[in-house]
Protein backbone atom coordinates (compact mmCIF):
# COMPACT_ATOMS: atom_id res chain seq x y z
CA UNK A 1 0.00 0.00 0.00
CA UNK A 2 1.38 3.45 -1.02
CA UNK A 3 1.38 5.82 1.54
CA UNK A 4 -0.23 9.11 1.61
CA UNK A 5 2.51 11.04 3.08
CA UNK A 6 5.04 9.85 0.71
CA UNK A 7 3.33 10.87 -2.27
CA UNK A 8 2.81 14.59 -0.47
CA UNK A 9 6.40 14.62 -0.12
CA UNK A 10 7.21 13.45 -3.22
CA UNK A 11 5.20 15.76 -4.90
CA UNK A 12 6.98 18.47 -2.80
CA UNK A 13 10.40 17.79 -4.17
CA UNK A 14 9.15 17.13 -7.54
CA UNK A 15 7.48 20.86 -7.98
CA UNK A 16 11.21 22.36 -6.48
CA UNK A 17 12.81 19.93 -9.41
CA UNK A 18 10.74 20.96 -11.92
CA UNK A 19 10.92 24.99 -11.42
CA UNK A 20 14.38 24.71 -10.94
CA UNK A 21 16.37 21.90 -12.80
CA UNK A 22 16.03 21.97 -16.38
CA UNK A 23 15.79 18.69 -18.58
CA UNK A 24 18.92 17.04 -19.60
CA UNK A 25 17.37 16.20 -23.00
CA UNK A 26 16.13 19.92 -23.18
CA UNK A 27 19.36 21.30 -22.05
CA UNK A 28 21.37 19.27 -24.73
CA UNK A 29 18.95 20.41 -27.28
CA UNK A 30 18.94 24.09 -26.57
CA UNK A 31 23.03 23.36 -26.46
CA UNK A 32 23.03 21.96 -30.13
CA UNK A 33 20.84 25.12 -30.85
CA UNK A 34 22.95 27.58 -29.82
CA UNK A 35 26.09 25.89 -30.72
CA UNK A 36 24.55 26.06 -34.63
CA UNK A 37 22.31 29.78 -34.81
CA UNK A 38 23.86 32.35 -36.23
CA UNK A 39 21.21 34.95 -35.96
CA UNK A 40 22.78 37.83 -34.04
CA UNK A 41 20.58 38.02 -31.16
CA UNK A 42 19.05 34.75 -31.26
CA UNK A 43 22.55 33.57 -30.42
CA UNK A 44 23.09 35.79 -27.53
CA UNK A 45 19.19 34.35 -26.12
CA UNK A 46 20.43 30.97 -26.30
CA UNK A 47 23.75 31.70 -24.54
CA UNK A 48 21.89 34.06 -21.89
CA UNK A 49 19.32 30.99 -21.36
CA UNK A 50 21.83 28.34 -20.53
CA UNK A 51 23.87 30.55 -18.46
CA UNK A 52 20.18 31.37 -16.71
CA UNK A 53 19.68 28.20 -15.80
CA UNK A 54 23.05 27.10 -14.80
CA UNK A 55 22.74 30.40 -12.59
CA UNK A 56 18.99 28.87 -11.22
CA UNK A 57 20.19 25.40 -10.45
CA UNK A 58 23.19 27.00 -8.53
CA UNK A 59 21.36 29.35 -6.91
CA UNK A 60 18.49 26.92 -5.84
CA UNK A 61 15.62 29.30 -7.61
CA UNK A 62 13.12 29.08 -10.17
CA UNK A 63 14.79 29.56 -13.88
CA UNK A 64 12.10 31.75 -15.16
CA UNK A 65 10.24 34.86 -12.97
CA UNK A 66 7.42 33.30 -14.36
CA UNK A 67 6.36 29.68 -12.86
CA UNK A 68 3.91 28.79 -15.35
CA UNK A 69 1.09 26.55 -14.52
CA UNK A 70 1.83 23.42 -12.56
CA UNK A 71 -0.03 20.28 -13.54
CA UNK A 72 -0.17 17.02 -12.61
CA UNK A 73 -0.33 13.60 -14.86
CA UNK A 74 -0.28 10.74 -12.72
CA UNK A 75 0.02 6.58 -13.81
CA UNK A 76 -1.34 4.26 -11.81
CA UNK A 77 0.20 0.67 -11.90
CA UNK A 78 -2.87 -1.62 -12.32
CA UNK A 79 -2.55 -3.28 -8.48
CA UNK A 80 -1.10 -0.31 -7.22
CA UNK A 81 -3.20 0.48 -3.83
CA UNK A 82 -2.69 3.96 -2.42
CA UNK A 83 -3.82 4.81 1.71
CA UNK A 84 -7.05 6.67 1.35
CA UNK A 85 -7.47 6.17 -2.48
CA UNK A 86 -7.50 8.77 -5.36
CA UNK A 87 -9.06 11.24 -2.87
CA UNK A 88 -6.09 11.09 -0.48
CA UNK A 89 -3.81 11.14 -3.30
CA UNK A 90 -5.56 14.40 -5.30
CA UNK A 91 -5.33 16.04 -1.87
CA UNK A 92 -1.70 15.33 -1.57
CA UNK A 93 -1.21 17.02 -5.19
CA UNK A 94 -3.16 20.07 -4.21
CA UNK A 95 -1.41 20.57 -1.16
CA UNK A 96 2.06 19.86 -2.33
CA UNK A 97 1.32 22.34 -5.27
CA UNK A 98 -0.32 25.16 -2.26
CA UNK A 99 3.05 24.59 -0.33
CA UNK A 100 5.48 24.93 -3.35
CA UNK A 101 3.82 28.16 -4.26
CA UNK A 102 5.62 29.45 -0.76
CA UNK A 103 8.04 27.20 -0.71
CA UNK A 104 10.00 27.20 -4.05
CA UNK A 105 8.72 30.07 -4.30
CA UNK A 106 6.38 29.80 -7.31
CA UNK A 107 4.37 32.41 -9.18
CA UNK A 108 0.74 32.57 -7.92
CA UNK A 109 -0.66 32.88 -11.46
CA UNK A 110 -4.07 30.93 -11.15
CA UNK A 111 -6.87 33.12 -10.83
CA UNK A 112 -10.55 33.21 -10.92
CA UNK A 113 -11.04 33.93 -15.16
CA UNK A 114 -13.78 36.42 -14.21
CA UNK A 115 -13.28 38.18 -10.94
CA UNK A 116 -9.79 37.26 -11.00
CA UNK A 117 -9.66 35.87 -7.34
CA UNK A 118 -6.33 34.54 -6.43
CA UNK A 119 -5.95 32.32 -3.71
CA UNK A 120 -2.30 32.99 -3.93
CA UNK A 121 -1.63 29.37 -4.06
CA UNK A 122 -2.17 27.49 -7.56
CA UNK A 123 -4.84 26.16 -6.47
CA UNK A 124 -8.61 26.58 -7.09
CA UNK A 125 -11.70 25.98 -9.58
CA UNK A 126 -10.18 22.74 -12.00
CA UNK A 127 -6.86 23.78 -10.62
CA UNK A 128 -4.42 22.31 -10.74
CA UNK A 129 -5.33 19.90 -13.74
CA UNK A 130 -4.77 16.03 -12.56
CA UNK A 131 -4.68 13.88 -16.01
CA UNK A 132 -4.49 9.79 -15.32
CA UNK A 133 -3.65 7.02 -17.38
CA UNK A 134 -3.13 3.59 -16.49
CA UNK A 135 0.08 0.98 -16.79
CA UNK A 136 -0.39 -2.89 -16.92
CA UNK A 137 1.60 -5.39 -14.60
CA UNK A 138 2.76 -2.58 -11.91
CA UNK A 139 1.93 -1.69 -8.55
CA UNK A 140 3.84 1.67 -8.42
CA UNK A 141 2.06 5.05 -9.48
CA UNK A 142 4.46 7.32 -11.22
CA UNK A 143 4.25 10.98 -10.79
CA UNK A 144 4.93 13.93 -13.06
CA UNK A 145 4.25 17.27 -12.37
CA UNK A 146 4.93 19.91 -15.54
CA UNK A 147 5.06 23.85 -14.76
CA UNK A 148 3.46 24.88 -18.26
CA UNK A 149 4.30 28.02 -19.55
CA UNK A 150 3.59 29.54 -23.17
CA UNK A 151 0.25 30.15 -21.96
CA UNK A 152 -0.64 31.59 -25.80
CA UNK A 153 1.47 29.22 -27.88
CA UNK A 154 -1.25 26.72 -28.51
CA UNK A 155 -3.81 26.77 -31.35
CA UNK A 156 -6.57 24.45 -33.08
CA UNK A 157 -7.64 23.51 -36.56
CA UNK A 158 -10.38 21.40 -38.05
CA UNK A 159 -8.50 20.08 -40.80
CA UNK A 160 -10.15 17.79 -43.41
CA UNK A 161 -8.84 14.73 -44.94
CA UNK A 162 -8.30 15.98 -48.31
CA UNK A 163 -6.11 18.73 -46.57
CA UNK A 164 -3.63 15.72 -46.15
CA UNK A 165 -0.21 16.22 -44.91
CA UNK A 166 0.25 19.60 -46.91
CA UNK A 167 -2.61 21.05 -44.57
CA UNK A 168 -1.23 20.09 -41.77
CA UNK A 169 2.41 21.57 -42.88
CA UNK A 170 0.61 24.56 -43.78
CA UNK A 171 -1.10 25.20 -40.37
CA UNK A 172 1.84 24.18 -38.66
CA UNK A 173 3.96 26.94 -40.22
CA UNK A 174 1.25 29.24 -39.74
CA UNK A 175 0.88 28.47 -35.77
CA UNK A 176 4.71 28.93 -35.58
CA UNK A 177 5.15 32.29 -37.37
CA UNK A 178 2.23 33.80 -35.11
CA UNK A 179 3.74 32.32 -31.70
CA UNK A 180 6.83 34.12 -33.53
CA UNK A 181 5.71 36.92 -34.08
CA UNK A 182 3.38 38.17 -31.97
CA UNK A 183 5.50 36.99 -28.54
CA UNK A 184 2.83 34.16 -27.38
CA UNK A 185 5.09 31.77 -26.49
CA UNK A 186 9.05 32.45 -25.63
CA UNK A 187 11.13 30.20 -28.13
CA UNK A 188 13.26 27.78 -28.80
CA UNK A 189 10.34 25.35 -28.23
CA UNK A 190 9.34 21.54 -27.54
CA UNK A 191 6.53 21.27 -30.30
CA UNK A 192 3.61 18.92 -29.48
CA UNK A 193 1.05 18.28 -32.51
CA UNK A 194 -2.17 16.31 -31.71
CA UNK A 195 -3.63 14.27 -34.53
CA UNK A 196 -7.25 13.15 -34.90
CA UNK A 197 -9.46 12.41 -32.04
CA UNK A 198 -12.29 14.52 -31.09
CA UNK A 199 -11.85 18.08 -30.89
CA UNK A 200 -10.77 17.84 -26.60
CA UNK A 201 -8.81 14.90 -27.22
CA UNK A 202 -6.74 16.30 -30.34
CA UNK A 203 -5.91 19.30 -27.84
CA UNK A 204 -5.35 16.92 -24.81
CA UNK A 205 -2.46 14.81 -27.23
CA UNK A 206 -1.13 18.27 -28.57
CA UNK A 207 -0.49 19.11 -25.18
CA UNK A 208 1.05 16.03 -24.00
CA UNK A 209 3.05 14.89 -26.80
CA UNK A 210 4.71 18.47 -26.08
CA UNK A 211 4.99 17.79 -22.72
CA UNK A 212 5.39 14.14 -21.85
CA UNK A 213 8.09 13.47 -24.42
CA UNK A 214 11.43 13.56 -24.18
CA UNK A 215 14.02 15.25 -26.75
CA UNK A 216 14.97 13.25 -29.83
CA UNK A 217 12.32 10.78 -28.94
CA UNK A 218 10.08 9.33 -32.06
CA UNK A 219 6.45 7.98 -32.18
CA UNK A 220 6.92 4.40 -32.93
CA UNK A 221 4.64 4.86 -36.21
CA UNK A 222 7.61 5.22 -38.86
CA UNK A 223 5.54 7.37 -41.28
CA UNK A 224 4.57 9.96 -37.86
CA UNK A 225 8.38 9.83 -37.04
CA UNK A 226 8.84 10.83 -40.69
CA UNK A 227 6.51 13.69 -40.37
CA UNK A 228 7.79 14.63 -36.54
CA UNK A 229 11.66 15.55 -37.86
CA UNK A 230 9.87 17.18 -41.18
CA UNK A 231 7.69 19.31 -39.29
CA UNK A 232 11.10 20.22 -37.20
CA UNK A 233 12.92 21.16 -40.07
CA UNK A 234 10.25 23.23 -41.70
CA UNK A 235 9.98 24.91 -38.13
CA UNK A 236 13.68 25.77 -37.86
CA UNK A 237 13.50 27.57 -41.61
CA UNK A 238 10.58 29.91 -41.20
CA UNK A 239 13.71 32.53 -40.70
CA UNK A 240 12.70 33.15 -37.19
CA UNK A 241 15.28 32.09 -33.93
CA UNK A 242 14.67 32.12 -30.36
CA UNK A 243 12.60 34.61 -28.99
CA UNK A 244 10.83 35.06 -32.45
CA UNK A 245 14.90 37.14 -33.55
CA UNK A 246 16.25 36.49 -37.05
CA UNK A 247 17.69 32.92 -36.96
CA UNK A 248 16.82 28.45 -37.39
CA UNK A 249 16.34 28.01 -33.98
CA UNK A 250 12.42 27.64 -33.23
CA UNK A 251 11.64 24.38 -32.31
CA UNK A 252 13.90 21.97 -30.30
CA UNK A 253 11.86 18.86 -31.41
CA UNK A 254 8.33 18.09 -32.45
CA UNK A 255 6.25 15.44 -30.96
CA UNK A 256 2.84 13.99 -32.89
CA UNK A 257 0.73 11.95 -31.19
CA UNK A 258 -2.64 10.61 -33.10
CA UNK A 259 -6.18 9.38 -31.79
CA UNK A 260 -8.90 7.58 -34.16
CA UNK A 261 -11.21 10.64 -35.48
CA UNK A 262 -14.34 10.90 -37.72
CA UNK A 263 -13.93 9.62 -41.08
CA UNK A 264 -14.91 13.08 -41.97
CA UNK A 265 -12.47 15.00 -40.59
CA UNK A 266 -9.10 15.49 -39.15
CA UNK A 267 -8.23 17.67 -36.15
CA UNK A 268 -5.18 19.38 -35.05
CA UNK A 269 -4.15 21.09 -32.59
CA UNK A 270 -0.51 22.57 -32.11
CA UNK A 271 1.18 23.46 -28.50
CA UNK A 272 4.59 25.07 -27.47
CA UNK A 273 6.40 23.80 -24.31
CA UNK A 274 8.13 26.78 -24.04
CA UNK A 275 12.16 27.79 -23.31
CA UNK A 276 11.17 27.04 -19.76
CA UNK A 277 10.51 22.91 -20.44
CA UNK A 278 9.67 22.22 -16.97
CA UNK A 279 8.64 18.72 -16.15
CA UNK A 280 9.71 16.40 -12.90
CA UNK A 281 9.19 12.68 -12.21
CA UNK A 282 8.83 10.47 -9.74
CA UNK A 283 7.96 6.48 -9.30
CA UNK A 284 6.97 5.73 -6.08
CA UNK A 285 7.10 2.05 -5.26
CA UNK A 286 4.80 -0.18 -2.99
CA UNK A 287 7.31 -0.22 -0.46
CA UNK A 288 7.71 3.57 -0.28
CA UNK A 289 10.98 3.67 -2.50
CA UNK A 290 10.72 6.31 -4.73
CA UNK A 291 12.92 7.34 -7.70
CA UNK A 292 13.50 10.47 -9.28
CA UNK A 293 13.95 10.91 -12.92
CA UNK A 294 13.01 13.70 -15.67
CA UNK A 295 11.58 11.04 -18.71
CA UNK A 296 7.71 10.64 -18.04
CA UNK A 297 7.26 7.54 -20.09
CA UNK A 298 3.37 8.86 -20.49
CA UNK A 299 3.06 7.45 -23.99
CA UNK A 300 3.90 3.19 -23.34
CA UNK A 301 2.93 0.65 -25.52
CA UNK A 302 -0.59 0.06 -23.44
CA UNK A 303 -1.13 3.63 -24.04
CA UNK A 304 -0.85 3.71 -27.59
CA UNK A 305 -2.69 -0.09 -27.66
CA UNK A 306 -5.13 -0.28 -31.06
CA UNK A 307 -6.87 -3.32 -29.94
CA UNK A 308 -9.82 -4.03 -27.72
CA UNK A 309 -8.12 -6.07 -24.91
CA UNK A 310 -4.52 -6.67 -23.31
CA UNK A 311 -2.44 -9.54 -22.73
CA UNK A 312 0.26 -9.71 -20.44
CA UNK A 313 3.04 -12.12 -19.62
CA UNK A 314 5.73 -12.00 -17.01
CA UNK A 315 8.39 -11.49 -19.17
CA UNK A 316 6.82 -8.71 -22.04
CA UNK A 317 3.75 -7.13 -22.80
CA UNK A 318 2.35 -7.60 -25.93
CA UNK A 319 -0.96 -6.54 -27.46
CA UNK A 320 -3.55 -9.10 -27.59
CA UNK A 321 -5.47 -9.21 -31.26
S1 LIG B 1 6.79 31.43 -22.03
FE1 LIG B 1 8.08 30.16 -20.66
S2 LIG B 1 10.13 31.08 -20.69
FE2 LIG B 1 8.63 32.61 -21.49
S3 LIG B 1 8.03 33.83 -19.69
FE3 LIG B 1 6.51 32.18 -19.92
S4 LIG B 1 7.30 30.52 -18.61
FE4 LIG B 1 9.01 31.94 -18.92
Amino acid sequence: MIQVPIIKETALTLMDKAAIDIPDDYLTGLQKAADTEEGDLSSFVLNAMLENYQAAKEDRRAMCADTGVPRWYVKMGNEAQISGGPVALEEALRGATAEATTGVPLRPNRVHPLWRTDHNNNVGLNAPEIEYSFEPDADWIDITTVHKGGLFGSDYRMLFPGDGIEGIKRFFLDCLVAFGKRGLACQPAIIGVGLGGSKDITMVLGKQAACLRTVGDRNPDPKVAELEMELKELGNSIGMGAMGFVGKSMVIDCHIECGFTHTGGMPMSVHAFCLSSRRAVARIHRDGRVEYRTDPNWFTPYMRRETIGWQSTTASLKQSV
